[in-house]
């Protein structure tokens, strides 16, 4: 490949179509056709029906849980977890995860305590968190951390943590199925732990999501907020919710678990690639999930160095673009930026420099089911050529703006 090849020199776009950073399983049309039969023939669209049911007995079993409650997205199984849990008060999160973590305190009348994450790793950094816990004492009920980008946080390190200063620990592993930590499935962590079954995640059912514990009682509970007191032996609780799955989403989530395996080697396969495509390319470090002992390679995470790759994350982000790949620089900016919490928390940024720094830095590049290995190997090596272009292209774009 040359300079004029690139797309933003006026070269031909790599891909004829954009293609997206989201994992995008749809299965095979027949056996879609078939699951949606199914469910026309029972006549039976939602209520725990035996889709459903399926779904969270296999899921008991592959996570290794004593319960699966399935939910219709993981946004309101998360604020379902923060009702069931009885949070008030602060709640220790990452300021460096997608906005609905924190979201799902502020539905549920509880507070965002953003704490900085590991800039080797971008997970939540415990000596954060103990710090937090000193300053803030009682005013704290939980730490909501997040198992990001197919690795795991410092669970042994939180677990004490939150042992010490008895507070609740519960997981968003919307990250993060399929990963395995010490050669054990994540989902039996903490408190509880959700993921999400969102069309962008490893395992799809379109939009969806489920809670898992092992604790009985708040099992029991988060079923009777999930439906309004619907399925299960009866709790009183605070508030009840809609957090149903339908049947038909249980049929896509149970065809994506049936294709599981093959969607992970499928990852690993253009993972591999990237690594490789990326190889010594100055300035662009791509992250290894390195605390799990199984990934998911559910994305695929660069940090890009201005100078010593020449460009910015920006510019490599149109270059991409030019090229119709749609790379993301998700988490932009910081969760202490968005409206409510940039009010209340105006000094936050000092207090949060890995989390500023990565904002800048960071960029995800496509992988799934929208893309195979040698498409991967293309996207590397159009980055590696950008970054032998750069001055050229900062030229183009500057003529351009
Ligand atoms: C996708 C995602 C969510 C929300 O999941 P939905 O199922 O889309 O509601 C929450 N947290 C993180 C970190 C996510 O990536």
């Amino acid at each position: 490949m040359s300079c004029p090849e690139l797309a933003v020199l006026g070269g031909t776009p790599l891909f004829e179509k954009p293609v997206p950073v989201g994992q995008l399983y749809f299965p095979e049309w027949e056996k879609y056709e078939a699951a949606m039969r199914g469910i026309f023939q029972r006549q039976y669209y939602t209520n725990q029906g035996p889709l459903t049911q399926e779904l969270e007995q296999r899921l008991q079993e592959r996570l290794q849980v004593r319960h699966v409650i399935c939910v219709v997205n993981a946004t309101i199984g998360l604020m379902m977890a923060a009702d069931a849990l009885g949070l008030r008060g602060k709640v220790i999160v990452p300021a460096y995860t997608f906005i609905a973590t924190a979201q799902s305190l502020s539905w549920t009348g509880s507070e965002p305590l953003f704490c900085d994450v590991d800039p080797i790793t971008h997970q939540l950094d415990p000596e954060c968190v103990e710090r937090l816990l000193e300053e803030h004492g009682a005013e704290v009920s939980a730490i909501l951390a997040v198992n990001l980008w197919g690795d795991a946080c410092r669970q042994d390190r939180l677990a004490e943590l939150a042992r010490k200063y008895a507070v609740r620990l519960y997981y968003d592993s919307a990250h993060g199925f399929g990963c395995e930590l010490d050669g054990k499935p994540l989902g039996g962590a903490g408190d509880l732990e959700v993921f999400s079954f969102h069309a962008t995640k490893v395992l799809s059912a379109a939009e969806g999501g489920c809670i898992c514990t092992n604790d009985d009682e708040l099992a029991a509970r988060l079923r009777n907020i999930r439906s309004s007191y619907g399925a299960g032996p009866a709790r009183q609780v605070l508030r009840t919710s809609n957090g149903r799955m339908s049947e038909a989403q249980a049929a896509v989530a149970l065809l994506s678990l049936e294709s599981f395996d093959s969607i992970l080697a499928r990852n690993e396969a253009m993972f591999h690639a990237y690594r490789q495509g990326l190889e010594g390319i100055q300035g662009v470090r791509l992250l290894t999930p390195a605390s799990v002992s199984k990934t998911n390679y559910q994305y695929v995470v660069c940090e890009i160095d201005e100078r010593a790759f020449g460009l910015n994350r920006n510019e490599l982000q149109q270059v991409l673009s030019a090229e119709n790949v749609v790379a993301r620089r998700y988490f932009y900016p910081g969760l202490h930026r968005f409206v409510p919490y940039a009010d209340q928390f105006p000094d936050a940024s000092a207090r949060l420099p890995v989390t500023e720094y990565l904002c800048e830095r960071v960029l995800q590049l496509p992988i799934g089911q929208m893309i195979d290995a040698e498409g991967a190997g293309r996207i590397a090596a159009a980055i590696r050529m950008a970054g032998a272009c750069a001055e050229s292209i900062r030229r183009k774009l500057r003529e351009a703006a």
